[in-house]
């Protein structure tokens, strides 16, 4: 079942660092030898009360002159608007409400996107309680106050934040018995091109289920009758200098499009081999309990004879060991080789979810 993926955005020291620890906490499940799961708190999967959720932070800003500030909040709004379902926009008591908060605000409205309003460091509602009605003025609803360090308010928060789950939930997703399946892994692996070599040589229906949730465009895919959605990870291709940053979106697209599928397809370049990269987009399947296939991509570059898949699929099984379970293919998007397999390998791995 696909959860609902909320996005944390505001400026910088407004304190969505500690909102996103004081929602995840605890919660938050650390598997110990899942790679790059623990390290970086890019997203957390979290629960209250009987809610399920992805919460993601979108983006570091650093603290700089103000014009970038205000870019580096309008690309972090892009990010939220195009990957969560409910978006909550957190706002500093102290300082009051700027100029940028206004202007990222706009955006937020326009997008039609649900967001939720929190006012922080609101430690004491004595102190600050008037200070809050100061936010009305974005006018994107009720500014809920709240405390992340002192973990006040938050149930408030949360509770608005699920009213739109009920609204605006995946109903499109939950009413769709097809398998949805996504296809992962680091540029240049092959992705697009298995995608293109699966419709070219297949029916395709272009999906009417997209857009209601998500503004992504999923791909339906006829085989043996039977309709598969894939589901489109390509719709965030961010160009940004920042190494960490596209990394940071590239998790982001990984999870958003993990958490909507029941199986999930890691492509690895033959070539490489599982590299960090590799591992750590597995991480994230693994950590949502995805039915998982390593589709080892670009298998016509390499030179075989009758050990080589022995001896590939058990250095792949050693790197990505903490995944035991994984089905492994060695295919081809370029000549087409064992493409169709993967439609039987989608059909086993769901049979034994
Ligand atoms: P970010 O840059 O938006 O992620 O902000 P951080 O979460 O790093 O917080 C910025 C600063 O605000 C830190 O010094 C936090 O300790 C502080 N802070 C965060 N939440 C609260 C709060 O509820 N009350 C107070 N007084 N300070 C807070
Ligand atoms: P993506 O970034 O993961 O979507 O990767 P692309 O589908 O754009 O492929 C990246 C490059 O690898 C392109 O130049 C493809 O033509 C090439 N490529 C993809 N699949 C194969 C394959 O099976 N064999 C070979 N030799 N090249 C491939």
């Amino acid at each position: 079942m696909s959860k609902p993926v909320v996005a944390i955005i505001g400026r910088p020291n407004v304190g969505k660092s500690t909102l996103f620890n004081a929602i995840a906490g605890e919660q938050i499940s650390i598997v110990k030898d899942t790679p790059g799961v623990t390290r970086d708190r890019i997203y957390a999967d979290c629960s209250w009360l009987d809610m399920n959720f992805t919460l993601i932070a979108t983006g570091g800003i650093e603290p700089d002159s103000s014009d970038i500030i205000l870019s580096q909040m309008r690309e972090q709004a892009e990010i939220a608007i195009e990957t969560a379902d409910v978006i909550v926009f957190i706002t500093d008591v102290r300082q009051g409400l700027v100029d940028s908060d206004s202007k990222v605000c706009d955006m937020l409205r326009k997008s039609r996107k649900p967001v939720v309003l929190a006012v922080n460091k609101v430690d004491s509602m004595a102190k600050f309680g008037n200070d809050v009605y100061e936010f009305y003025n974005l006018g994107i609803g009720d500014p809920i106050p709240v405390s992340a360090a002192s973990r006040l308010g938050i149930g408030d928060l949360l509770e608005a934040v699920a009213e739109h789950f009920k609204s605006k939930g995946n109903q499109d997703d939950e009413d769709d018995d097809r398998p949805r399946i996504a296809i992962v892994g680091k540029p240049n692996v092959g992705k697009s091109s298995i995608i293109n070599r699966l419709t070219g040589q297949n029916r395709v229906i272009v999906s009417d289920i997209a857009g209601t949730t998500r503004d992504a465009i999923d791909t339906v895919v006829v085989n043996n009758k039977q309709e598969y959605v894939f589901i489109d990870t390509a719709g965030l291709r961010r160009k940004s200098k920042v190494k960490e940053d596209i990394e940071r979106y590239s998790i982001i697209r990984t999870v958003t499009a993990v958490d909507r599928a029941d199986v999930v397809i890691l492509v690895i370049d033959a070539n490489e081999g599982v590299t960090e990269q590799d591992a750590k987009i597995a991480g994230i399947a693994h950590d949502k309990g995805k039915g998982i296939i390593v589709a080892v991509n670009k298998w016509d570059l390499i030179e075989k004879d009758n050990k080589t898949i022995y001896e590939y699929t058990s250095n792949i099984k050693r790197i990505l060991s903490f995944m035991p379970y994984a089905e492994f293919v060695f295919i081809s998007a370029l000549s087409g080789q064992r493409l169709q397999k993967l439609f039987e390998m989608i059909d086993i791995v769901r049979e034994n979810q």
